[in-house]
């Protein structure tokens, strides 16, 4: 059974990435692969049992109180070591991060990918489009932000802004660690991009693709996704 933790909703669901959960356990049946959703609610010890853990946008107070009750077992970080998949937007890629700077304090956040997010100048809104290297076309969504995110050394971006604002700097989005993905897309990104759920499961299942037997109509999602590239050039 393919465990699907949902981290936080009631904190990190203000811009509606617990969807991101139904996408992946709704393909995983597709695939015939067993899952479940769990949902952690603060301040509930988080299991490090999981095989995929999501984390979405909030606002700074939100991701502050989420990031506290994460740090008291570090479980996310101990999850990874196993192997875990992770999904972090928005709010969630900066307190996976390694360093989070707000207007009145500069705090160590979980230390899974080498980024740091600092205030912008002005607030990052609107459509966004991202080439990733995992896949054959861009994704899209939409962001919405006040961070900005820089990364170290140790970061690879999870791919290259055609459109929007993403990290805010160096014209890309996200950052990609084994299996920690971040990224600045809400949409749900895995609604909107079907491609990325699969490639998740997948990782968590420890394969290269998902079972061939795999038969989804993906028309919907992918004349939506064309339209969407196609306006927002
Ligand atoms: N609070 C963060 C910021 O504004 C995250 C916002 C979000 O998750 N959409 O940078």
């Amino acid at each position: 059974m393919l465990e699907i933790i949902r981290i936080h909703n009631e904190l990190l669901g203000t811009y509606g990435d617990r969807g991101n959960a139904d996408v992946l356990a709704f393909r995983a049946k597709l695939a015939g692969i067993k899952a479940r959703i769990t949902d952690i609610a603060y301040p509930d010890e988080l299991p490090s049992t999981g095989d995929i853990y999501l984390l979405g946008g909030a606002e700074d107070a939100a991701q502050a109180l989420s990031l506290e009750a994460m740090k008291k077992k570090m479980a996310l970080n101990k999850a990874v070591k196993k192997g875990a998949v992770v999904l972090a937007i928005c709010a969630g890629f900066q307190i996976v991060g390694s360093t989070f700077i707000s207007r009145d304090e500069t705090v160590e956040v979980l230390g899974l990918l080498d980024v740091t997010t600092a205030p912008g100048t002005r607030r990052l809104v609107g459509d966004i489009a991202v080439a990733s290297e995992f896949f054959a076309e861009p994704l899209t969504g939409f962001e919405n932000h006040g961070g900005v995110t820089t990364l170290g050394s140790d970061a690879t971006p999870f791919g290259r802004v055609i459109a929007g604002n993403g990290n805010g700097v160096g014209g890309v989005d996200g950052a990609v660690s084994g299996n920690v993905f971040g990224t600045y897309l809400h949409g749900p990104v895995l609604a909107r991009n079907p491609e990325f759920a699969d490639l998740l499961l997948a990782r968590a299942l420890g394969a290269k693709n998902l079972p061939a037997s795999i038969e989804v109509n993906d028309e919907l999602a992918q004349r939506y996704a064309k339209w969407r590239r196609s306006v927002i050039k």
